[in-house]
């Protein structure tokens, strides 16, 4: 296909907002591509060049683009500039500086070409960088140019979500039915250009034979959530129950000495973890597997475990084997999803625990999580207040006879957290979606409070449930406006249901976690709309930390979890 055939269908996409017109538009473009592009077309419309988690970044700043607009227009940095102030989108500029050049490129060779550019690295590597991005704008449209530049900057932003491919990928086989199959795979293997490869190359006998393979992350199983232990036990009968902790989840996969580690978002993580890595090596016993735990600080002295600000510390590029020394990890394991040629996800959780144990050999860093069997919800909440004394979250039931759901969130897993008095039983998170600037002293920072939405996974969308004004230090607002700025656009994006209108609307790209006191009905917000219009509202909602990097827009919670957790807390007797 034509690279300038792609961007045809990109500028359809950017100028609609209604969901099932997208789905339309994907599902054309998909018919018309090749299973060589296929591919490369759904990274692209996703504004990268690979699965998240294969950690591929352009590495291009505004700076860099502006030279490389500068050098392929053969103008004056100050013209692109002088066009760049006047349009405020790098788009626009190049679309406006890149004139009448040729259509000549075809997806393969613009692919390549940013691929070339985002392996570049190391010294002398802006100035070739700078150097490929405008020797690839040169021979462009103005058109291809325009997502050419947007896209380098990682701003293309189609919304184009994960449900939406799968929808399209169905659609154009013309049958809606098919998603739940392509999303099993998806489940499986977390990449939508490989489960469509396979669609176009082997038709849906192909995408149900995708196993899982170590190496591609599985999407993680999810928790739903009651607010007793006597819901519990009346949903699951007898159940396995394990301690909730208050960590960084990993999935880790293992293939002899080659160990990857995936954090909740399915980003590669394991340069962060050291020990575990070396302990994985040598105390799993299987050669290959796929496992999933916590990793948590901890007090080797004492046994203590460690707050999860203190873990989270883990999350930087530098002096890890320092903080490795300092606050070493504890890996509690609670899952196993594959070994030695077996896959684990479908067998019953019983099975995969008994294995998962049998794998371990005793050593200081991997245990097993803690877990019981019970059907009497007295002895779950025995071990809840002991848990919480012990600085645990609370704790997680699991069905016995269940599989693994990958990808899913239902209540095969249900987790039971503390309950303050006038306080939400849970945290919420929530997506930024936009942002007001604030008055009086809080004008001072810029931001004086965000507009927050839940993820609707019905029609992937956001919608409102809160505006965020407190829980932030004044640093935090201001490093707030400066990422908020580097993502704000014109409009309301089109994944996005609001009736309030923020001063700057956001891409929906980033989660804060909140708190509120109670949920109530509101007309100002979209969540959970009914037919008044009266949606779902966090009542005085303070933001717990900051933005979180293991969420990506979609793990905010959903609408439907809001409608749940509101039921939920007529029912809690509190006190
Ligand atoms: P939440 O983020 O509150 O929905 O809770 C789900 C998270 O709890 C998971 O993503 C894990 O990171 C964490 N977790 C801690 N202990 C367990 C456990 N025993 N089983 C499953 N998840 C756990």
């Amino acid at each position: 296909m034509k690279f300038a055939r792609l961007t045809g269908y990109f500028e359809e996409l950017e100028a609609t907002s209604k969901r099932l017109e997208m789905f339309e538009i994907l599902a054309r473009l998909f018919n018309e591509a090749s299973a060589k592009d296929i591919d490369k077309i759904i990274y692209l419309s996703q504004g990268q060049l690979l699965p998240p988690f294969k950690n591929i970044e352009m590495g291009m700043s505004e700076k860099l683009l502006i030279k490389a607009l500068s050098d392929a227009s053969q103008s004056p940095t100050k013209k692109v500039e002088e066009v760049f102030r006047k349009t405020g989108d790098l788009g626009e500029t190049a679309e406006e500086l890149l004139k009448n050049r040729g259509e000549g490129l075809s997806v393969g060779k613009a692919y390549d070409e940013l691929t070339d550019i985002a392996h570049t690295g190391g010294t002398g590597s802006v100035e070739k960088k700078i150097s490929l991005l405008s020797n690839l704008l040169r021979g462009t449209s103005s058109n291809e140019a325009k997502y050419i530049a947007r896209f380098v900057l990682g701003r293309l932003r189609l919304g184009v979500g994960d449900p939406t491919v799968l929808e399209a990928l169905a659609l154009s086989k013309g049958d809606r039915g098919l998603r739940q199959e392509l999303e099993r795979a998806y489940n499986l293997c977390s990449d939508l250009g490989l489960v469509a490869k396979t669609l176009l190359e082997k038709n849906m006998e192909g995408v149900r034979k995708l196993r899982i393979q170590v190496g591609y992350p599985v999407r993680m199983a999810l928790c739903e959530r009651v607010p007793s232990s006597e819901e519990i036990i009346e949903k699951m009968g007898k159940t396995a129950v394990e301690a909730k902790y208050d960590g960084l989840r990993i999935q880790i996969h293992k293939d002899g000495n080659n160990v990857d580690m995936f954090s909740r978002n399915l980003e590669r993580t394991t340069h962060m973890f050291p020990e575990i890595t070396a302990a994985v090596k040598t105390h799993i016993t299987a050669k290959k597997a796929i496992l999933e735990g916590e990793a948590l600080a901890y007090n080797e002295t004492t046994g203590e475990l460690f707050p999860f600000q203190i873990t989270m510390q883990r999350k930087r590029k530098h002096g890890i084997s320092e903080l490795a020394k300092e606050y070493p990890l504890k890996f509690f394991a609670f899952e196993l999803l594959y070994a030695d040629n077996e896959d684990y996800t479908e067998k019953s959780y019983a099975e995969r625990r008994a294995k998962l144990e049998s794998l371990i050999k005793k050593n200081p860093v991997i245990e097993p999580a803690e877990m019981f069997i019970t059907d009497n919800p007295k002895k779950i909440n025995e071990y809840f207040d002991e848990a919480i004394e012990r600085g645990l979250e609370g704790v997680v039931a699991k069905r016995l006879d269940a599989p693994y759901s990958a990808g899913a969130r239902n209540f095969n897993w249900i987790k039971l957290k503390r309950s303050y008095r006038g306080e939400l039983a849970d945290t919420i998170d929530v997506c930024i979606v936009g942002y007001f600037r604030g008055r009086g002293a809080r004008a001072k920072f810029g931001v004086g409070a965000l507009l927050g939405a839940v993820y609707d996974e019905k029609t992937d969308s956001f919608k409102t449930v809160s505006k965020v004004g407190s829980g932030f230090t004044e640093d935090e607002f201001s490093e707030l406006k400066k990422i908020l700025d580097g993502i704000a656009i014109k409009h309301k994006h089109p994944r996005v249901d609001s009736v309030i209108e923020p001063d700057v609307w956001v891409e929906p790209r980033y989660v804060v976690t909140v708190t509120a006191d109670e949920i109530t009905r509101s007309p100002l917000h979209t969540a959970g709309k009914d037919r008044e219009g009266i949606g779902y509202a966090l009542r005085f909602p303070r933001a717990v930390g900051f933005i979180r990097t293991d969420k990506k827009p979609e793990d905010a919670n959903s609408v439907k979890e809001i409608i749940e957790i509101s039921n939920q807390q007529k029912k809690v007797k509190v006190g």
